[in-house]
C-alpha cells in the first residue's frame, strides 16, 4: 500500500524521522545510508543503521552464491533480540541519497527473509521523497 509522506500519522512520522537521523549520523557506510527502526507494541525497540561488517546470521538468509551478508539496517535492528520483541512488530526503513533526500529502501531478499524468520509482521519503507510503502511480510 502506497502512503504519501504527508499522510503519515504523527507517530509514523516520528519513526521515519528517527530512522532518518540514524542513517544521517551513520559513518563508514560508503555512501549507502540506510536507517531502520523496530517498533513493537507502539514502542521503539531499536534503531540502527547499516554497516559494512559481515554478519553470519544475515549470510544464512542470502540466496546461495550471492556472497556474504553485511549488517543491513534491518538486520542490525533485530539481531540478538528476544522473539517476544520481534514477533508481530513493524520495521521502518529509509535510505538517504547523497543530498539527504529519501530514496527507495525496499528491503532486499536477505533482509526480507531475516525479518520473516524473526516474526516481523510488516515493513514500512521509503519509495522516494513523497511516498512510503507499507508491505506485509
Ligand atoms: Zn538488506
Amino acid at each position: 500500500m502506497l502512503i504519501p509522506i504527508n499522510s503519515l500519522s504523527r507517530r509514523q512520522r516520528a519513526h521515519v524521522d528517527l530512522a532518518m537521523k540514524i542513517a544521517f549520523d551513520a559513518s563508514n557506510t560508503q555512501g549507502f545510508r540506510h536507517g531502520a527502526v523496530l517498533v513493537s507494541g507502539g514502542r521503539v525497540i531499536r534503531a540502527a543503521a547499516n554497516t559494512e561488517k559481515p554478519t553470519r546470521f544475515g549470510t544464512r538468509f542470502r540466496t546461495r552464491g550471492t556472497g556474504i551478508g553485511t549488517h543491513h539496517a534491518e538486520v542490525s535492528c533485530i539481531l540478538g533480540l528476544d522473539r517476544s520483541l520481534t514477533e508481530g512488530s513493524t520495521v521502518y526503513v529509509i535510505r538517504l541519497g547523497r543530498g539527504g533526500d529519501l530514496r527507495l529502501s525496499q528491503p532486499c531478499q536477505m533482509c526480507q527473509a531475516v525479518l520473516q524468520f524473526v516474526g516481523v509482521r510488516s515493513v514500512f519503507f521509503s519509495v522516494d521523497e513523497t511516498m512510503f510503502k507499507k508491505a506485509r511480510l
